[in-house]
C-alpha cells in the first residue's frame, strides 16, 4: 500500500464510520419517537412498547413520583390552605386546530389564558388541552377516585409564564401544572363541546387536524365556582418521557356529557389503523407522596346525612313514646 492508497482507505474509513453513526443514530430516533403505545394497542401482530415496557424507552416512566394515581379519598390529606385559582382569560373565544398526533386529540393554545393561586405560587400559562378516554364511553379516566375509572378525562397543560414551551418547563420539577377534569355520563348531550365533537370526524387518522370553531376555555370546564374543590399532589406527565416536573390538580366536579359524546373519540385511529381507545395510562403507585384536598363538600354531604339522621332518630324516638 502505497502512502497515497494508505491516506485513501483512511478517509474511506472514516467515511464509512460517519456514516455508520448516522445510520444509527436515524434509527435509535426512529425507535425512540415511535414505538410507545398504549395497552389497547398491544396485540400479536402489532408489537410496541406498552405502558409496562415505557421506562426502557424513557427511564423517569420507572421513577416514582409518577401520574395518574388513584386517589383515595379516606387519607386524603385535608389542606386547608389550598385557595380557589383566580383565572385570567379563560372567558376570552379563541380559534385554534385539533390533531389528532396517533395517541391523542389535542388543542394547541397561545398561553394568553393564565391561571395563579390554588397554592400554585407562580403564574402558570395555558398551552395545550388533549383527552384520554375509553372504548365507546367506558372507562377511560387516567386518574381514578376510590378504584372508580371515568368514561374520559380532560387534561389542561399549563406551564409557568416565564417559560415558552413544554419541552423547557419540564426540566423545571414545578414547571408544568396539569388540571385534570372528569367526565360522567349523562342523559342528555353537552352541547358546550359542540366544536370539539363536531371536529373529530375530520380528523380520524394519525396527523390529520382541522380548525375549531371559535370557543372558550371557560365552556368545556364547570362553572368557576364549583372549581374550588380539588385533589392536589406531585407527579409526571402520563406519556413518555414522564417528566417529574408536573403539579396536579384533579378537580372533583365532573363534566357531563352523553353517551354519544363520549362514543365519538372512540371513532378516531391510531397509527396501525386501529380504534383510538383505551387512550389512558394504568395509575401508578403513590410511594411516600401525600395527596392533599382542598375543600370538604364529600365531609359536608356526609356530615349532612349523618345530622338527618341524627335527627330522624330523635323524631322516631319522640314519636314511639
Ligand atoms: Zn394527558
Amino acid at each position: 500500500m502505497t502512502l497515497h492508497e494508505f491516506s485513501g482507505h483512511r478517509k474511506q474509513t472514516r467515511m464509512y464510520v460517519f456514516y455508520s453513526f448516522l445510520f444509527l443514530a436515524s434509527l435509535s430516533r426512529i425507535a425512540a419517537r415511535a414505538e410507545w403505545c398504549y395497552q389497547s394497542q398491544v396485540t400479536c401482530e402489532h408489537k410496541c412498547e406498552g405502558p409496562s415496557e415505557w421506562p426502557k424507552i424513557a427511564s423517569a416512566c420507572g421513577g416514582n413520583k409518577q401520574s395518574p394515581i388513584n386517589i383515595v379519598t379516606k387519607k386524603v390529606k385535608m389542606e386547608g390552605s389550598l385557595p380557589a385559582f383566580k383565572f385570567q382569560g379563560y372567558k376570552e373565544t379563541f380559534h385554534s386546530f385539533i390533531t389528532n398526533n396517533g395517541h391523542t386529540v389535542k388543542v394547541n393554545l397561545s398561553g394568553a389564558a393564565q391561571i395563579n393561586g390554588g397554592s400554585l405560587g407562580s403564574t402558570y400559562k395555558a398551552m395545550e388541552i388533549h383527552f384520554h378516554w375509553g372504548k365507546n364511553g367506558e372507562h377511560g379516566s387516567e386518574h381514578t377516585i376510590d378504584g372508580e375509572q371515568y368514561p374520559m378525562e380532560m387534561h389542561l397543560v399549563h406551564i409557568k409564564s416565564t417559560y415558552s414551551s413544554v419541552e423547557e418547563a419540564v426540566k423545571d420539577p414545578s414547571g408544568v401544572a396539569v388540571f385534570g377534569f372528569l367526565y360522567e355520563e349523562a342523559e342528555s348531550s353537552n352541547q358546550k363541546y359542540d366544536p370539539i365533537i363536531n371536529a373529530l370526524v375530520n380528523i380520524p387518522f394519525p396527523d390529520n387536524r382541522t380548525s375549531l370553531q371559535s370557543l372558550s376555555l371557560d365552556s368545556l370546564i364547570p362553572d368557576q365556582t364549583m372549581l374550588s374543590s380539588y385533589f392536589r399532589y406531585e407527579g409526571s406527565l402520563t406519556t413518555p418521557d414522564c417528566a417529574e416536573s408536573v403539579i396536579w390538580t384533579v378537580f372533583e366536579q365532573t363534566i357531563p356529557l352523553s353517551r354519544n359524546q363520549l362514543s365519538t373519540f372512540s371513532t378516531l385511529q391510531f397509527d396501525n389503523e386501529t380504534a383510538m381507545v383505551g387512550t389512558f395510562r394504568p395509575v401508578q403507585p403513590l410511594n411516600s407522596r401525600e395527596v392533599f384536598y382542598s375543600g370538604c363538600t364529600v365531609v359536608s354531604v356526609n356530615a349532612v346525612l349523618v345530622v338527618g339522621t341524627i335527627f330522624t332518630t330523635i323524631f322516631t324516638l319522640n314519636t314511639i313514646k
